[in-house]
């Protein structure tokens, strides 16, 4: 039973300063990078339902899996069974890929984008994927090129974009220069990433002034998490630095397993939410999503960290 304080959300924002954006994708990450993280298996099935609730909350771009070696993420074993099984719709899907031999799986399975994913520190990205940064990006270029020309659009990630567990504070330029490789191999979107959610918005207007005078606006994604509790605060410096891309996982799954201290995503509910308090359009319809989120929740046997969720839901008594 929806509250009557959500039904007047979409009305009561505020009118926005002309230099925030009117409308933002989120990209739904979800199926991947929260339940990579899971330590019980999830069956397949119970994703595709899950996946559906996604489809049917509003959104149109959600990562559902990863081709990573099963050895590394067992959690997501099942990537081609998910993908064979898709609901057939005009969604735009993504699954992560690794290497090549990930590669190879994806296009046998039909998905009809990829991303791949580096890292703004080296000794994340050596703790991560096992290269270098200047290796992953070579590993990178061949993925690409094969990807293209077989059809497929390719997304890019940048890890510790900000603050690094081993390294502290990471150097803007790293940034700027992986973002500008990635994107002259083909890439069509970085997602521009506070892997340990230690970021705040003054982390984010220096590394984006820096990203931003070498690439387009549009090309940039942000991926926040909310560790620090300051997911938000950065969603609006983006905003305000024009950025109309923004990642987000249900009800806050995830977190990144080879990233010590880093807890949730920025919870899916608690963008929508302030999206639509600020009278920004993002597709997404806030209790619709709560329902995707209580459904995995249920599933996992365990409640997710996202505000608006918990505040729903004591809220409405369910
Ligand atoms: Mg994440």
């Amino acid at each position: 039973m929806p509250c009557l304080f959500d039904s007047k959300i979409a009305v009561v924002g505020l009118a926005m300063s002309d230099s925030l954006p009117k409308k933002v994708r989120i990209v739904e990450v979800g199926p991947r990078d929260g339940l990579q993280n899971e330590p019980e298996p999830i069956d397949t099935e119970h994703k595709l339902a899950f996946i559906q609730k996604l489809v049917d909350a509003g959104h149109t771009h959600i990562e559902v899996t990863s081709f990573v070696h099963p050895k590394l993420v067992p959690q997501l074993v099942d990537a081609a069974d998910v993908i064979a099984n898709l609901p057939k719709f005009d969604r735009v899907h993504s699954a992560l890929v690794p290497n090549e031999r990930g590669l190879d799986r994806a296009i046998e399975s039909g998905i009809k984008r990829i991303a791949v994913f580096t890292a703004a520190s080296e000794t994340f990205c050596q703790k991560n994927i096992g290269m270098s940064r200047s290796e992953s990006l070579a590993v990178y270029a061949k993925i690409c090129k094969r990807a293209i020309v077989a059809g497929l659009s390719v997304r890019g990630y940048v890890s510790t974009c900000f603050v690094c567990p081993y390294e502290g504070e990471i150097a803007e330029s790293v940034v700027a220069e992986t973002t500008q490789a990635l994107l002259q191999m083909g890439v069509d979107e970085v997602s521009v990433s506070d892997t340990i959610g230690a970021a705040c918005p003054t982390d984010v207007q220096r590394v984006l002034s820096s990203v931003l005078d070498a690439v387009p606006v549009d090309a940039i994604a942000l991926h926040f998490h909310d560790t620090y509790g300051t997911a938000l605060a950065n969603v609006c410096e983006g905003l305000r630095l024009g950025v109309t891309t923004f990642d987000a996982s249900s009800g806050g799954l995830g977190g990144c397993p080879f990233a010590p201290g880093a807890t949730g995503n920025l919870a899916t509910e608690d963008l929508v939410y302030l999206l639509d308090r600020m009278g920004i359009e993002s597709g997404v319809d806030l209790l619709r999503q709560a329902e995707a989120s209580r459904f995995m929740s249920k599933i996992l046997g365990h409640p997710l960290p996202s505000r608006q969720l918990q505040r729903l839901d004591a809220a409405c008594g369910n």
